[in-house]
């Protein structure tokens, strides 16, 4: 269905553990109806460590809920779509740290996930807005169907998005 343009040449296909897809899917399931996000690493498209990293915004959402919008200037005066399309921001300290731990065991950033709740396996626009790295993927998990969590993966280079395959091992 789409065709692929610029993937990294040395990769043609990912692996990514099956407890680490289980865990994503857990991941997603456990902040639905907000956005859940995170990384893998690994070395030459083999995925084997898993990063869960806070979304921002889903934290900021939740406080919304709590304190009524009173303390909360960022999003409370966001209307539901704009914040739908700004769904998550990971937490910039933890993905530091991530990285920082990817370092030390020779890893490489593979793939940054989130998951979408009520829309489909697909970069929005935003998502293809802010992806900075043409060589990592980028997964997503939607729980539109929530008994049939569908991940897909893509590349997206130039704010041109082609498939990325992975498969489970
Ligand atoms: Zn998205």
């Amino acid at each position: 269905m789409h065709q692929l343009l610029n993937s990294p040449s040395d990769v043609t296909v990912l692996k990514i553990p099956r407890k680490i897809l289980d865990e994503m899917i857990a991941h997603a399931r456990e902040l639905d109806p907000y956005e859940c996000c995170g990384l893998l690493a690994g070395v030459n498209g083999t995925v084997s460590h898993h990063y869960r990293i806070t979304n921002t915004v889903a934290k900021d959402a939740r406080a919304v809920e709590v304190f009524d919008g009173a303390d909360v200037k960022q999003l409370g005066n966001l209307s539901d779509s704009t914040k739908a399309e700004v769904a998550y921001f990971m937490d910039p300290k933890e993905m530091l740290a991530a990285f920082k731990d990817m370092r030390q065991r020779n890893l490489e950033l593979t793939v940054i996930y989130h998951s979408h709740t009520h829309s489909s396996a697909y970069p929005s626009t935003t998502d293809v807005g802010l992806a900075y790295y043409p060589d990592v993927a980028y997964l997503i998990i939607s729980l539109e169907h929530k008994s049939a969590p569908d991940l897909r993966a893509y590349w997206i280079k130039d704010r041109l998005v082609s498939q990325a395959e992975f498969q489970p091992v």
